[in-house]
């Protein structure tokens, strides 16, 4: 077996897993798939306002790599505004550091090391929680990268 890819580290996962434009049905609609190191890229550059280099290193990868990865984001962001997409985040060669969990009844967000563990939500005690990390497929083998 060939040893795997170093994976590309994203702080935690994203809030939303994925963006319509309004007054169209989904169904209607061309999906774009926008990856994860794609995502955080578009987060650390952008939103965060880092340099290329500081968010390379953010993301232990190369800078060349992270040039790819922001310019390809930005063309799928312009193409979801102006071509009218159903825009998706999933996938990529990532882990995330932490986690994310929201409370489905008071819509509470908490930030979770991967080691961590809760069963109710600290605001209101709800035992309805949604994995952030989870839901993007992720979860142990992202403890065993931090590890
Ligand atoms: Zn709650
Ligand atoms: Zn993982």
């Amino acid at each position: 077996m060939s040893r795997p890819k170093r994976q590309r580290m994203i702080d935690k996962p994203p809030l939303y897993a994925g963006f319509k434009p309004i007054g169209i049905t989904g169904s209607e609609l061309t999906t774009l798939e926008m990856s994860l190191d794609e995502y955080e890229a578009m987060r650390l550059a952008d939103f965060q306002g880092l340099s290329q280099e500081d968010a390379a290193g953010e993301m232990e990868i190369s800078r060349p790599t992270f040039s790819r990865l922001i310019e390809e984001a930005r063309n799928k962001c312009a193409r979801f505004f102006i071509e009218g997409r159903k825009l998706v985040i999933k996938g990529g060669p990532v882990h995330f550091r932490e986690n994310l969990i929201r409370c489905h009844d008071c819509g509470r967000l908490f930030t979770l090391g991967l080691d961590d563990e809760i069963m109710t939500c600290p605001s209101c005690e709800s035992e309805n929680l949604i994995d952030l990390a989870g839901g993007f497929g992720h979860g142990q083998c992202c403890r065993d990268e931090n590890a």
